[in-house]
């Protein structure tokens, strides 16, 4: 685990950093931040936790933070991804001090270019893209392009009539004018601008040439006057360019700060597998609930709440390392044990009579919709002969450890109290069990018998006549292993796909519901008694035909399984 909660009151380092900067008068007290990403894919946790973080810090100081999408590729990004990060952003609960696009820079960018080539600081080169590649060289630096040292004439006429549409894609570049036996590899003379005669998802046909994200991405922050530019640490070695770009244009230089970025066990974050799993038709869509992006979480039922609680808790560092699921989960948990609503549903039901009760009589019980909050209000419950009860709560011949239901033993039904004790059941032909058979003890109304037995156990159940059905999918995690990425050395690139987990998705159908679930809408929370958090789908639900989707068991499986696994070596 790369990060430890953060002791209440204490500062994270990039608050440390802040707070000098505002106490040695920096920016005239400003603190600006802004989340800045590119619009070629949809948002996930990742970037949820850059949010939080840019958004958290403006919020703290009393500062603003922007919205920016760095849209400099036009050939990857879409509207359809500018349109779902701004709902994104703001279902996480943020509002924007500006939505900015990169792509609204280009003038400016355009114009500062041309003042690097007058001070003889860039350069129209004519390798090809694969040509420049290799130029750039390895450990021991690069070989210097033959077009290095054109006249500034030469350069400004090339790069206006780059501008203008004259050349073909990939025929010529501008590249700054830095130094090919840099140590880093980035001040290697890199490309600033490329040709692509390509529209743009934000500015349409006005350009056929686009800047690289590294000579966009520190002027638009420039622009912007952001006093501290947080990004990730594979930018760290861009920053020595980021400078040279500012200082060479004499322009006002925000501090850039870097820190890791997260990483969660059984799951991938990179946009690019993300869009492979989904084009694949590996998941279902970019909202499919096992993938850690806003939409799928929103999708499987997570709240912003906490998703916000989960980003505090692990704290920013400098450390690479992975985060448990577990901890994900377990703020969801926490959240939604306060806010759901409690309900049963029989999820692999089987029927179950009880002979002595009163043939076409139904009583209600009342129930606390909520234990956790009294304001939740109460619910009725009907009660009846016939009941569904959950498969695996019976068993015909028992382990001695078997504490539920079996002929001859006595459990308490949830919600009514009743002890019921089986008498009998009857089995299909490939010996499943498909009915079970009770007494009840009218005496035990209540859970309270007068005699002051006990019964180890308390199932939960639905009046089969009052029932209404339902699909429910049982969600788990994407991935088998904690780390899907580890694959051995030399495999194919998609090897990651082979560790993913076959029984991520279970699909339930004819799952028995108490009735009171017939109201559901899209955003209820609900705890379903015994099996854990659910919500309904928010796109294959429809009235009387509802599917429910698990957002999170009660406890982690996994954690117990890992502890077995662990005790037996
Ligand atoms: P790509 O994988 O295509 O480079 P990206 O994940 O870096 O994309 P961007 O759109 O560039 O996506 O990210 C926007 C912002 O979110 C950036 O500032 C980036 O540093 C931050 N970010 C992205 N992924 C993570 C992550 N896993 N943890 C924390 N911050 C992240
Ligand atoms: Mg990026």
């Amino acid at each position: 685990m790369s990060t430890t909660p953060e002791a209440a009151g204490s500062l994270n380092f990039i608050e440390q950093i802040i707070e000098k900067d505002l106490a040695e008068g920096k920016n005239e007290g400003r603190v600006q931040t802004r989340f800045p990403p590119e619009p070629n894919g949809y948002l996930h946790i990742g970037h949820a936790k850059s949010i939080c973080l840019n958004f958290g810090l403006a919020q703290k100081y009393g500062g603003k933070c922007n919205l920016r999408m760095d849209d400099t590729n036009p050939v990857k990004e879409d509207q359809e991804y500018i349109q779902a990060i701004i709902e994104d952003v703001r279902w996480l609960g943020f509002e924007w001090a500006g939505l900015y696009y990169a792509s609204e820079y280009f003038e400016q960018l355009y114009e500062w270019a041309e003042q690097l080539i007058r001070a003889g600081k860039a350069y129209v080169c004519d390798l090809s893209p694969e040509e420049v590649a290799a130029t750039r060289g390895g450990i021991k630096g690069g070989t210097e392009s033959p077009y290095r040292n054109r006249s500034v004439e030469e350069n400004l006429d090339l790069f206006r009539r780059m501008r203008a549409g004259e050349f073909p894609n990939g025929s010529r570049t501008l590249r700054a004018k830095i130094d090919m036996s840099s140590p880093n590899f980035n001040l290697r003379d890199p490309v600033m601008y490329r040709i692509l005669h390509e529209p743009h998802p934000h500015v349409g046909d006005k350009w056929c040439i686009y800047p690289m994200y590294d000579w966009a991405h520190g002027q638009s922050d420039s622009i912007e006057r952001i006093t501290h530019s947080i990004c990730t640490l594979e930018f760290e070695n861009h920053r020595p360019l980021y400078d040279w770009f500012i200082q060479n244009l004499g322009i006002y230089a925000p501090r850039q700060i870097e820190f890791a970025r997260l990483n969660i066990t059984y799951a991938v974050m990179s946009k690019r597998k993300l869009l492979l799993l989904v084009k694949s038709g590996r998941v279902d869509g970019w909202d499919d609930p096992r993938l850690l992006t806003i939409r799928g979480l929103r999708r499987r039922g997570y709240t912003p709440e906490a998703i916000r609680a989960f980003c505090a808790r692990i704290g920013v560092s400098r450390f690479e390392g992975k985060i448990d699921m577990a901890w994900l989960e377990d703020a969801i948990r926490e959240d939604l044990n306060r806010r759901a609503q409690r309900r049963m549903a029989v999820l692999r039901p089987v029927k179950l009579i009880l002979d002595n009760y009163p043939e076409g009589q139904v009583e209600e019980f009342e129930a606390d919709n909520n234990p956790e909050d009294p304001s939740a209000g109460r619910r009725k419950i009907p009660f009846s002969k016939v009941l569904y009860i959950e498969r695996e709560d019976f068993m015909a011949s028992p382990p001695k450890d078997f504490f539920r239901l079996a002929p001859g033993k006595e459990v308490r039904l949830k919600g009514a109290g009743y002890f019921i004790r089986c008498t009998d059941y009857k089995v299909g032909p490939e010996g499943e069990v498909t009915e079970i058979h009770c007494t009840y003890d009218p005496a035990t109304r209540g859970g309270n018998p007068p005699d002051g037995r006990k019964v180890k156990a308390t199932i939960h159940w639905v009046s089969a006549q009052h029932a209404i059905d339902a699909e429910v999918r049982l969600y788990d995690h994407l991935f088998r292993v904690p780390d899907p990425e580890d694959v051995p050395e030399g495999s194919p690139d998609d090897a990651w796909l082979d560790n993913l987990n076959p029984n991520s998705l279970v699909v339930l159908k004819g799952c028995k519901l108490e009735p009171a679930l017939a109201n559901t809408v899209v955003g209820d929370r609900l705890q379903f008694e015994r099996q854990g958090y659910f919500c309904l789908d928010s796109k294959d639900s429809k009235p009387g035909a509802l599917v429910f989707n698990r957002t999170v068991a009660l406890r982690d499986s996994w954690a117990k399984a890992t502890e077995k696994a662990g005790k037996k070596k």
